[in-house]
């Protein structure tokens, strides 16, 4: 496995990266992309602190629910992008084998084996630039909307394309490419899936972040501590040799990827949805505390909504792992149905969650001093003073404020309101699928039952 700081090093490759208008020479020390390294390589020495000599523990594949289980908490303790890097692995796997074309499982296991056996990186491009959303990517204006094939040569294809909101492009070693959407008999070139290094020619990355940009960052004590850039990725006419070619021109199979990302990318959401309700109940109880309103009637019952939220998310992720199924090579899947139906309900369901946080807290939650007001000499112990609540702590009931800002009301809080909603494709994404493996005859039936008109009529 690699160190932290051999991964440092691993990224003095040449890439092409942008931020704010500068293209950043050395990604490593860069003010607001330099700590979000720091993220990755510090989980890079912690997997190879913890588990000397053995494989990275994000490289196996599952093969219980026990296993699928017992990842979770793991990959929450590892960076954002080793978490892509797992999901980005069960993707490619799980669509070799669902396409079951064997020139590309082998392409695919040689791919996976070469990231294993470098304790490589690995983002997931999926996402198009789209244009015109009304149009397929064979009937838009401009034909580079959707990522597609604009040369073939004897060893490989050029591409051409953009795949944006990347998390963490900038910060991995490869990027996985894959189908947005369903293409159609003439859309050949853009059903094109494959591996492109960081540093390929061609490939450049524009980048935003939501890292705070204050001097003193003690007022972020989430989002300064773990950030993670998200990549525009411009392909300018990169070429891909064959061998890293998982799909070309195979339009009925363009879907097998989005759909295979799609399950890893909500498990992995969900998982985080529901520790996040947890968190938010965490957060309204202590502040409710501290604010001497925790036995209050109407404070008690939203800490109950949020509690019963929590709940049933956590009940839809323990369905989808323990429902889990196999595929032919004894891979455990989630439950598809279980998996998309929570995924949705947290996401859906989160900004309310959130709104009963900031009910319970109070304005402090945008206007809470700085930590360094405490410290001067003036009027720190003022602040201390009237900062104080139930518990005549100022200090920690101040911090509790930073925190719930940091979480929620701040850039941080504005990317995950739009993130739970957005990543993993959407609200609508997720309906589409949990209608598809919903047993929609069987409640048929049930109605049909229980109006006393079950006999032959269930149509
Ligand atoms: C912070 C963040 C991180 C992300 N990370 C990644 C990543 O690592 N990799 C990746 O590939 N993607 C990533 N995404 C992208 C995410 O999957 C997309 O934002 C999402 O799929 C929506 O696509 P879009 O943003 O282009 O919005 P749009 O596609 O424009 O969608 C906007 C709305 O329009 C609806 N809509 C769009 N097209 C149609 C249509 N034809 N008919 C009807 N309704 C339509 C959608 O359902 C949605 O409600 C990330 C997004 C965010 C915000």
């Amino acid at each position: 496995m690699m160190t932290g700081a051999e991964y440092r090093a691993s990224l003095n490759d040449g890439r092409s990266i942008f931020f704010e208008g500068e293209r950043v020479e050395d990604v490593v020390c860069h003010p607001i992309l330099g700590p979000a390294v720091d993220v990755v390589a510090r989980c890079y020495d912690h997997f190879h602190t913890t588990r000397p000599g053995a494989e990275s523990p994000l490289m196996g594949v599952p093969r219980s629910a026990e296993d699928l289980r017992s990842r979770i908490p793991m990959l929450h303790d590892a960076d954002l992008v080793a978490h892509v890097t797992y999901q980005s692995i069960m993707t490619l796997t799980t669509a070799a084998s669902r396409i079951g074309d064997p020139k590309y499982a082998e392409r695919v296991a040689a791919f996976v084996a070469h990231v294993q056996r470098r304790d490589l990186r690995v983002t997931e491009c999926i996402t198009d630039a789209k244009g015109d959303r009304s149009r397929a990517p064979g009937q838009q204006s401009d034909p580079d909307a959707y990522t597609r094939v604009v040369e073939r040569r004897a060893d490989g294809v050029v591409i051409r394309g953009a795949k944006l909101h990347i998390s963490g492009a900038c910060l991995g070693h490869e990027l996985m490419v894959i189908p947005t959407k369903a293409m159609k008999p003439g859309e050949e070139a853009y059903a094109i899936a494959c591996a492109v290094p960081v540093n390929a020619p061609g490939v450049k990355i524009v980048n935003t972040s939501y890292a705070p940009r204050h001097a003193d960052t003690r007022d972020f004590p989430i989002s300064a501590k773990n950030n993670c850039p998200e990549g525009f990725v411009i392909f300018d006419d990169v070429f891909v040799p064959a061998e890293r070619i998982f799909l070309d021109g195979e339009v009925k199979h363009a879907t097998v990827f989005a759909h295979s990302l799609g399950l890893w990318e909500r498990l992995g959401g969900l998982s985080f949805l529901a520790d996040e309700a947890d968190q938010l109940v965490g957060f309204a109880q202590l502040i409710a505390e501290a604010n001497g309103l925790a036995r209050e009637a109407h404070v008690r019952e939203k800490i109950s909504e949020m509690i019963i939220h929590a709940t049933l998310v956590r009940a839809t992720l323990e369905a989808a792992i323990s429902g889990c199924g196999f595929g032919a090579d004894g891979t455990a899947y989630p439950d598809e149905l279980y998996t998309n139906a929570g995924k949705y309900h947290g996401a859906a369901n989160y900004n309310l969650m959130v709104r009963h946080l900031h009910d319970i807290a109070g304005g402090s939650v945008l206007t809470a001093p700085a930590i360094a007001d405490l410290e001067n000499n003036e009027v720190g112990p003022l602040v201390r003073k009237y900062m104080a609540g139930a518990d005549g702590d100022g200090e920690r009931r101040l911090k509790l404020f930073h925190a719930i800002r940091d979480l929620t009301a701040d850039a941080y809080g504005g990317w995950k309101f739009v993130t739970n909603i957005q990543a993993g494709g959407g609200l609508y994404a997720q309906r589409i699928v949990t209608r598809k493996h919903y047993d929609l005859e069987g409640a048929k039936r049930k109605a049909l039952k229980i109006a006393g008109m079950a006999e032959g009529a269930a149509h």
